[in-house]
């Protein structure tokens, strides 16, 4: 066979950096901070709910769209939390995590030599999409460490080939939450190119320090032309579940709906109607969610600084940017490749989150969405090793 076996649309992405750096963690046995999935499992409760589905059913093929026990949770859910009508029937449709949100999303309205605007630190499921898709990425670069929109090279970027821009809020890795203004900006410029925006929302409920999570449905120029993912993957730390859901007004559910139909036809039966009993949860449940990430983020910031890195609070999602310069490191990569062996701890080099990865290469990211436990021997592993 003289020609390559993988797409060429595939190659220049290689394997994961999450997939990488977690074998090198376990040949070290290294303390893993590196990908953002919890050490420990949701509530007992919601498992023992799965179980109970399970057992009575439905473990068949459901509708494609998805049960609709879970489409009116997510619609509840949407009302209660932010005052969004989302019709249950045409404007919900359930996907394998939000990755198959993603994929189905961009694979249902992207044709070859459409551009898709990527705001950088991006998160790195979407520009293999895009290239799968055919389409152009055009990035604009949000810059450390306030990470704020540039919106005058964002408008640069809009142009009538714009098909779409995602946006990551709160983001990932660098915790940023995007304010209403700024979100309202970029609505201005999607009507003006008569562009949609993709929001990818996963760490919704991740947003400290009091401020609010601004749904880009909650925008009147993106209401219409937004497609909003989300995920109970880390709001219900069950992640391996992948129950993850696409938010758009019918026509744009049209356009979903074709696409996920033929990608996994339908999502996980008795899972799905588990996460529908979950999302209905009281508020206490999402309160105390949010006070021990709080907890919790507050205290890998304090002890990354305490080792002597110069680190930046998210204000959102559960990951920590520590800068390595400050111990005079120059290069992410190679610190993040060295970790595990020499300090016992792991980590993701940002830089993977950038597209010119020059830019990225000072930072690091630490993810919080672990045990006490594991942070403390976390920290302790880098305050012995950095000394
Ligand atoms: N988007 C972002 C920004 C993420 O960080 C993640 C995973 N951690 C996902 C999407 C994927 O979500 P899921 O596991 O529901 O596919
Ligand atoms: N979203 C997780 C992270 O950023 C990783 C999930 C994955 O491996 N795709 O760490």
């Amino acid at each position: 066979m003289n020609r390559s076996i993988i797409n060429k649309a595939l190659r220049p992405f290689g394997t994961t950096i999450f997939t990488e750096i977690n074998a090198i963690a376990k040949t070290y046995n290294a303390v893993n901070l590196s990908q953002g999935a919890p050490d420990f499992d949701g509530p007992d409760y919601i498992k023992a709910k799965a179980a109970e589905c399970i057992m009575r059913g439905p473990n068949q093929y459901i509708a494609s769209e998805g049960i609709v026990e879970l489409r009116r949770a997510i619609a509840h859910k949407m009302k209660r939390f932010y005052d969004v009508d989302v019709d249950t029937e045409k404007e919900i449709t359930v996907t394998s995590g939000a990755t198959e949100g993603l994929y189905a999303t961009m694979m249902g309205i992207l044709e070859p030599g459409d551009e898709v605007i990527l705001l950088e630190p991006f998160y790195d499921t979407y520009p293999p999409v895009a290239a799968l898709a055919n389409a152009n990425v055009r990035y604009v670069t949000l810059r450390g460490p306030q990470f704020e929109l540039p919106e005058k090279e964002l408008a640069a970027a809009f142009s009538p080939k714009t098909r779409a821009i995602v946006i990551n809020n709160p983001q990932n890795p660098c915790g940023k939450v995007f304010t209403r203004e700024e979100l309202a900006y970029i609505g201005f410029l999607c009507e003006k190119y008569d562009a949609f925006a993709i929001g990818d929302e996963v760490y919704e409920h991740l947003v400290f320090d009091g401020k609010n999570h601004v749904t880009l449905m909650s925008i009147p120029e993106l209401r219409e032309r937004a497609f909003v993912i989300s995920s109970t993957a880390k709001t219900f730390s069950m992640t391996g579940w992948k129950i993850g859901y696409v938010l758009a007004s019918p026509e744009l559910t049209k356009a979903v709906r074709m696409s996920h139909q033929f990608i996994t036809f339908c999502g996980q039966s008795a899972l799905q109607e588990a996460m529908a009993f979950a999302i209905d949860l009281p508020d206490t449940f999402y309160t105390e969610l949010l006070d021990t990430y709080n907890r919790k983020r507050m205290f890998l910031f304090e002890g990354l600084k305490e080792a002597g890195l110069n680190v930046y609070l998210p204000e959102g999602a559960y990951y920590v940017m520590a800068d390595i310069r400050s111990l005079g490191f120059e290069e992410d990569s190679t610190f993040c490749r060295m970790l595990p062996e020499k300090a016992g701890v792991a980590a993701i080099p940002a830089s993977y989150f950038w597209k010119d990865r020059t830019m990225g290469k000072e930072y690091v990211r630490f993810c919080f969405c672990k045990t006490d436990e594991t942070l403390k021997e976390g920290i302790l592993r880098l305050k012995r090793f950095f000394e």
